[in-house]
């Protein structure tokens, strides 16, 4: 069972910053208004997310870590098929099984909060507000191959902040902070959507972006396309959000660079920030662990319509 934990979590957890975007997902679901993440060593020493929630009720924390799927699979043929439909309900089970957690939460009716150690299952009182934090320590302790393939703290760290602006970028309505070996790294208010979008990509990538804002049936984007010769914008700065949740997608990645290669012939990288909101039933939002794909029931009409909206916003004169 340990076993099958850990090579589940494998599916889960390739790095500090894959525990930071779940935990901060988890957040958000509770209705987070403001999120701390707090680092030691880029993450691997320590991860604490700390939120403004819910909370969980004492008697549901030994709950939240249990695996709920994944408890029905006695093979690795199994572990399979399950990884294919996504690890929902598991994140937490899974880096508890690759690392030290606790979770720490407060409900509003209670008197007080209750901290649970994953690994010795105690269960004892605690001070925090209404709220939950998770505290996640010395990932990959127990799988020193896994560890080695770590990169420096710099790098894991970058990755961590990566997770974060991530969900910043879809979520302006909630405040994150960033914080690393006590030190303030990142730091987002909350925001309109432009102003969180400036605040998070920078000046320079707001400087030559044109907005995009469109309405093709079933289908509604919306967001910047920037102007790489004119911001001296970050290559990387590609996001994609299908109905609120950060997708990398090869068919919409292209839909967006034929458009700039039909405008802007010989561009760059494009630089973007696209929020596609399309009906739940005509998209299958497979949130696989690591790579979050997406499949259209229309996959040409999505197409035509990110690249035709990105062409129309970037013809527009700049304002
Ligand atoms: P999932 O999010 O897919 O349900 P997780 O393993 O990430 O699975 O979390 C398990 C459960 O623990 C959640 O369904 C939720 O009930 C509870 N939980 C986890 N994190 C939080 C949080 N920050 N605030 C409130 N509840 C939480
Ligand atoms: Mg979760």
């Amino acid at each position: 069972d340990e076993l099958i934990s850990q090579i589940a979590a494998g599916e889960v957890v390739e790095r500090p910053a894959s525990v930071v975007r779940e935990l901060v997902d988890n957040a958000l679901d509770a209705g987070a208004t403001e999120i701390t993440v707090r680092l030691v060593a880029g993450g691997v020493r320590a991860i604490l997310v700390e939120d403004d929630g819910i909370g969980i009720p004492a008697d549901e924390l030994p709950m939240a870590l249990k695996r709920h799927a994944t408890s029905k699979i006695a093979s690795l043929a199994e572990l399979e098929a399950v990884s294919t439909m996504g690890f929902r309900g598991e994140a937490l089970a899974a880096i508890a099984s690759v690392a030290e957690v606790a979770v720490l939460s407060r409900t509003a009716g209670a008197d007080h909060a209750w901290r649970l150690d994953a690994r010795s299952g105690e269960l004892a009182p605690a001070a925090r507000g209404v709220g939950t934090s998770v505290e996640v320590r010395e990932l990959f302790f127990s799988t020193p191959a896994r560890r080695k393939f770590l990169k420096t703290d710099a790098t894991e760290l970058a990755h961590c902040i990566e997770a974060v602006r991530r969900h910043a970028l879809a979520r302006p309505d909630v405040a994150f902070a960033v914080w690393h070996e006590g030190r303030l790294v990142e730091q987002w208010r909350r925001a309109s959507f432009e102003q969180r979008v400036r605040d998070v990509l920078g000046a320079d990538f707001m400087e030559g972006a044109r907005e995009v804002q469109a309405r093709v049936g079933p289908l509604a984007l919306s967001g910047y396309a920037g102007v790489p010769e004119a911001a001296r914008s970050r290559a990387d700065q590609q996001y994609f959000y299908v109905n609120g949740r950060y997708v990398r997608d090869k068919l919409l990645a292209h839909g967006v660079r034929a458009a700039y290669e039909d405008v802007l012939h010989g561009a760059r990288q494009p630089v973007y920030l696209l929020r596609l909101d399309i009906a739940p039933d005509r998209v299958d939002v497979n949130v696989h662990p690591t790579k979050i794909e997406v499949r259209f029931r229309d996959a040409r009409e999505v197409h035509q319509a990110v690249r035709h909206a990105v062409e129309a916003a970037l013809a527009q004169p700049h304002t």
